[in-house]
Formats: structure tokens, C-alpha cells, sequence
């Protein structure tokens, strides 16, 4: 295995350079980073100021946004231009956050259910990467203005549950912002290495890091092995944090005062001065027994008794949920070393003592809760610089490891340069139904196409019970021990069978080999990118034609005569696209075959909803 200096393209990272750890919250985002004098992370602030910017967006009649203290006053006065939460939107469609809808008060694009969600504000249109740039350009802004220096580099956290393609977005969000996203980080994991867990090479201990934020709750079991976080469970509530305790203390004193809902939407004024009022009475009762205040002549009074009756069942909700994190990961209470409290919300003592009691242990508090990810995310961005003496060399991978996925495409798992040891999971799932097979072909190079890349192994997953295609969850993990052995496993999880492979990756590759890979994969990046489009523009196409010959196989009962000859004709025409070598000729025929369909699928899913109505049992 190579040493060498962590490298992203030139050549290893300069001493000085600063990079920074990221919390982009939910609620509030902040930036920190390691002292260069005092060695400590610390979270950045102008002096008298919070470290804390709320993720909050407004825009100005112009479309100019304002992110921060400032934005969040608009929250109530110009709901529609200010945009909260643009982090549940990450990566989801329509589709994804429906249910939900209610919850944003600004404008969620709709009429397209199925493609990525965009928010509208005046006749401007915005993806939650857009808003999250907003939030990162801003906190770079800030960091700059404090360390009086360009920061370009960061590490930014991500809850542990985001998939890849919330993972992507948040990466592209902070390109967007100009920053250079070094790695992406599990906000747990940031949170223990805040609290030093993890950073000793002989380590091995279970973690639970319990995280109530603003508007979100998280419980997530880690396990440590020799510097390696493995995430052995998630579970939660995406609509559960600080905010319902606020919205519980409202209530409690409009109970007390005689104030309806309806005044309050009719009243924005006083809406606003109640909710901030209790988030003050709640935040004043984490270190007081009682708390007081005058709104319009009203006396208003609290306890912490009261305040403690009022979010009881809240909490309890969240020991649920705990409860559930320690069943999946298949473990006992008593299994878990240490439990690291994380988030605003965790300032409450109920919340405390719910969950030492809980875990029949003490809790960790002593890192600031709102700071500790970021703090952690700073830790991480000194190893990542070389800073942290320990990590100072590490063995990196020189290559990209992958596996090939349809249409012969590079799926990389663990990208070149990244510290041994490590270890990848990803989900994939069948195409066919009934497949009861899968060929795990393990690659080693940077381009796109797999056939352009070093073959390392290949075995097959048998015994697949028989499914329906997309059912099964087929995981792969890459585990590169500290001897450089990569080891492959592919499991099927809803029936358990697997196996397992052991590789060699650097075998037989010197130093110059991967000099011209690399070469070669800047050479060709172009061409590549042109080839994987086509490639998956293909994969697409073979998509639609098999749901489309499913659909109709199920309803052409339902059809007309000339839909049926129109759709036939359409997929005709897309299939002999897919044999010529033109993504935009097949992304076209796609559409023609889309808007041809569209129209009697909708038709036919109306008529379902209305069958369901009438409480008459459908196939589905
Ligand atoms: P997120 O991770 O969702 O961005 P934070 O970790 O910043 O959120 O938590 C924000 C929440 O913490 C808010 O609901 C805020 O009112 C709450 N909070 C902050 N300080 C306290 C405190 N002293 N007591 C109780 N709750 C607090
Ligand atoms: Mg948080």
C-alpha cells in the first residue's frame, strides 16, 4: 500500500490551509474549526454573537435572499418568502413529502410529483440545494469574515439515514457555495469524535448518540472498531424536536388566556410574540423552576412541573424510538458504553434523565449539544489536513473500488483516496422478477465505464428467494482491513444468505499503473461522461418500456383501441432508439412514449381511488 499524504488532486494538503467542519442543520447551521493555537475545536462566532445561524432563507421582492437571525423574523410576517427546513427537501420529490405538505408554509412545487421538489418564491423557482447553497455561502461568508481568510474546504455533516442522493445533494449544495466538499460525515459520527470516542486505534465500543433538535429526532447505534464507525442502526422522528415543545407551551397558555386557533391565524403578531415567547419560557426553564411574562396585558406563567407534564408524552416517544434503534441493532441496553446527548432540545433536564434512565447510564452532556456535530466535523476536516498527528500518514486507497451495475456502468463504493481501514455499504435490488442470482463484478479504476477498468473479482449471490423485481435488498459492503485486504460480502436482507470474497486490490498495481490510470481518466473524462449519459439515458428507456409492458399487460381492458396502438407504436420507436447511439433521441422517444401513456394511467389510478372509495376491495 502506497503512503501518501492525504492528496486530492495536486499533491497533499498545505499546513495552513483551513478546513472546516460544517453542521447544516435542520434548524440551525454553524461552522467550526480546530484552534490553531489552543489544538481545540471551536465553533466560530463574531464576538457577542451565537455560534448558531438558523437555516432560514428569505427572500426580498427582488428574489435577493438573506439567511440567518434576519430571515428567521420573516417567518411569520412573509411566510411565503421564507423558506425553514429546506434540509427535509433534500434529495425527495413531491411524492416523497406529501404527506407532510401542511408542514411548509411557503410554496412546494407540486404539479410534477415524481422528479426532485423545488420551492417557488415570487415567480423565482429554488431546489433545496439552491437553498442549502444559500445557507453554506452564508456561513462561508461569516467564517471568512471571522478568521479574516478564504475557506474553500470543508467537511459537512449529514444526518446518518440520508441516502446517496441526499448525500450528493448536500455535496452539490456546497459546490454550489463555492466550497470543496472533502468528505461527508454521519452527524453521530461527528458527535463522538467531538467527544474524542473513536480516535484511538485499539478502540472497539458501542455507541447511542441521541439527537433532538429543532425539529427532528435521532437515535442512532455506532459501533467503533479501530477507528472505523459502523452505523448498526437508525430510527427516529422527522417531526418530532424542540419545535412541539414551543407549540405545547402556546397551547398551555392559550388554554389559560381564552386565545382560539383562529385568532392566532387571523392575529400574525400575536402568533409570532407567543411562539417566541415560549421558546424563551422553554429554554428559561432548562436552568429555572419557573418563568413569567406580560403578552398584551395577559399573564402569562409556566412551570417547569407544568412544561415537564406537557412534552412527557414526547419524550416517551422518543425512548420508543430508542427502544427500536436497540432491538434493530441487535443488541442489548446494556451493551451500549457511553450515550452522547446531541441537539438544542437535549438542554431540557426531562429530556436527560428520560434518557440516562433509559439507558440505565449517564449521559455525555459536557460538549455544548447545539455545537458538538460541527465541532466533531471540525475534527474530522484536522485529520483530513494532516493536523492530527496520529492519522498524519494514513493509508489511502490509490484507486477507486467499485462494483458494475446495469448497462456496465462503475458504481464505486469506496472512492480512490480514502483512509484504510474503511468500510461501505450500499443497497441495490434486482431487475427481473423471480431473479434468484446476482453477479457482483469488484472493480478498481476511475473511469466510468467498468470495461475501461482493472477486473478484481467476481462471484455470484445465489439463493435469492423468489421476489418481485426491486424487492429484495441486496447489500454490499467493501471492508478494506489495515493490511490493504479488501473484502467483499453481498447479503440479501429480507432472507439472509451471503457471501463473501476476499481481495487483494493493490495487487499487482505499481505506482506508475496508477499514475496512468489516473492519467487516463482525466484524458477521457470527457468522452466518459458522454458514454455514461448514453449508457444511462439506455437504462432508462429499458425501464420504461418494461413498466409500460407490465401497465398494460395488468389494464388493456381499461384502454382504448388507439391508445393501445398508439402506445405500441411509441415503444417501438424507443426501442429502436436504444439501439443507436443518440441519449437525446432516446430521451425524446422516452417523452413521446410518456405523454402518450400518461393520460389513461391517470385515468385508470382514478378510477382505483374512486373503486377504493366506494369500499370496494381492487387489485392492485
Ligand atoms: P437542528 O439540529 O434541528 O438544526 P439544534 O440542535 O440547533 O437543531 O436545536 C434547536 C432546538 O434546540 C430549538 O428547538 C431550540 O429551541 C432548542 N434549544 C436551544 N437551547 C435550548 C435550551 N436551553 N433549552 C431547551 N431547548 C433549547
Ligand atoms: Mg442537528
Amino acid at each position: 500500500m502506497a503512503k501518501i499524504g492525504i492528496n486530492i488532486a495536486t499533491g497533499s494538503l498545505q499546513q495552513e490551509e483551513m478546513i472546516v467542519g460544517i453542521d447544516l442543520g435542520t434548524t440551525n447551521s454553524l461552522v467550526a474549526i480546530i484552534h490553531p493555537e489552543s489544538k481545540l475545536p471551536t465553533a466560530l462566532k463574531e464576538h457577542n454573537t451565537s455560534s448558531l445561524v438558523p437555516s432560514v432563507v428569505h427572500f426580498d421582492a427582488f428574489g435577493n435572499p438573506t439567511v440567518g437571525e434576519e430571515a428567521k423574523n420573516f417567518l411569520i410576517t412573509e411566510p411565503q418568502n421564507t423558506i425553514f427546513s429546506a434540509k427535509r427537501l433534500m434529495g425527495k420529490s413531491y411524492n416523497d413529502i406529501k404527506d407532510n405538505a401542511d408542514f411548509f408554509t411557503f410554496k412546494v412545487i407540486d404539479d410534477n410529483t415524481e422528479s426532485l421538489v423545488k420551492v417557488q418564491v415570487g415567480d423565482k423557482f429554488y431546489s433545496p440545494i439552491d437553498l442549502s447553497s444559500f445557507i453554506l455561502k452564508e456561513l462561508k461568508q461569516r467564517a471568512e469574515h471571522i478568521l479574516k481568510t478564504p475557506v474553500t474546504k470543508a467537511v459537512i455533516t449529514v444526518p446518518a439515514y440520508f441516502n446517496d442522493a441526499q448525500r450528493q445533494a448536500t455535496r452539490d449544495a456546497g459546490k454550489l457555495a463555492g466550497l470543496d466538499v472533502l468528505r461527508i460525515i454521519n452527524e453521530p459520527t461527528a458527535a463522538s469524535l467531538a467527544y474524542g470516542l473513536g480516535l484511538r486505534k485499539d478502540e472497539i465500543a458501542t455507541i447511542a448518540v441521541y439527537d433532538l433538535g429543532g425539529g427532528t429526532f435521532d437515535i442512532s447505534i455506532l459501533q467503533i472498531t479501530n477507528g472505523i464507525f459502523e452505523v448498526l442502526s437508525t430510527n427516529g422522528d422527522t417531526y418530532l424536536g424542540g419545535d412541539d415543545f414551543d407549540r405545547s407551551i402556546m397551547q398551555y397558555w392559550m388554554q389559560e388566556v381564552g386565545i382560539s386557533n383562529e385568532d392566532l391565524k387571523a392575529n400574525k403578531e400575536l402568533s409570532q410574540t407567543l411562539r417566541l415567547k415560549a421558546e424563551e419560557a422553554k429554554k428559561h426553564l432548562s436552568n429555572n423552576e419557573t418563568f413569567e411574562t406580560e403578552v398584551n396585558g395577559d399573564k402569562l406563567s409556566i412551570t417547569r412541573a407544568d412544561f415537564e407534564t406537557l412534552i412527557d408524552p414526547l419524550i416517551s416517544k422518543t425512548l420508543a424510538s430508542c427502544r427500536h434503534a436497540v432491538k434493530d441493532a441487535s443488541i442489548h441496553v446494556s451493551d451500549i458504553d457511553t450515550v452522547v446527548m446531541v441537539g438544542g432540545s437535549t438542554r431540557v433536564p426531562a429530556v436527560k434523565k428520560a434518557v440516562s434512565g433509559f439507558f440505565e447510564k449517564p449521559v455525555n452532556d459536557s460538549v455544548n449539544p447545539d455545537e458538538v456535530v460541527a465541532l466533531g466535523a471540525a475534527v474530522q476536516a484536522d485529520i483530513l489536513a494532516g493536523n492530527n498527528k496520529d492519522f498524519l500518514l494514513l493509508d489511502i486507497t490509490p484507486l477507486s473500488l467499485g462494483i458494475e451495475t446495469m448497462g456496465g456502468l462503475m458504481d464505486v463504493l469506496i472512492p480512490r483516496n480514502s483512509k484504510i481501514p474503511t468500510k461501505v455499504g450500499r443497497q441495490y435490488t434486482t431487475q427481473k422478477d423471480g431473479q434468484g442470482g446476482m453477479r457482483i463484478s469488484v472493480y478498481q479504476g476511475e473511469r466510468d465505464l467498468v470495461q475501461d477498468n482493472r477486473k478484481l473479482a467476481e462471484f455470484n449471490l445465489t439463493g435469492i428467494p423468489g421476489m418481485p423485481a426491486g424487492l429484495p435488498k441486496i447489500e454490499v459492503t467493501f471492508l478494506i482491513n489495515a493490511d490493504g485486504i479488501l473484502v467483499v460480502k453481498a447479503k440479501e436482507l429480507r432472507s439472509g444468505v451471503e457471501q463473501t470474497i476476499e481481495v487483494k486490490p493493490q495487487y499487482g498495481i505499481s505506482d506508475k499503473d496508477v499514475e496512468l490510470m489516473l492519467l487516463d481518466s482525466i484524458t477521457h473524462a470527457k468522452d466518459d461522461i458522454a458514454k455514461r449519459a448514453l449508457v444511462e439515458a439506455r437504462t432508462e428507456g429499458e425501464q420504461l418500456l418494461a413498466t409500460t409492458e407490465r401497465f398494460i399487460a395488468k389494464n388493456a381492458n381499461l384502454l382504448t383501441q388507439d391508445e393501445l396502438v398508439a402506445t405500441a407504436e411509441a415503444m417501438q420507436a424507443l426501442q429502436l432508439a436504444l439501439t443507436m447511439e443518440d441519449k437525446d433521441l432516446i430521451h425524446k422517444k422516452q417523452e413521446e412514449l410518456n405523454d402518450i401513456s400518461r393520460p389513461y394511467a391517470e385515468r385508470v389510478m382514478d378510477m382505483a381511488v374512486s373503486a377504493a372509495m366506494k369500499g370496494r376491495k381492487i387489485e392492485e
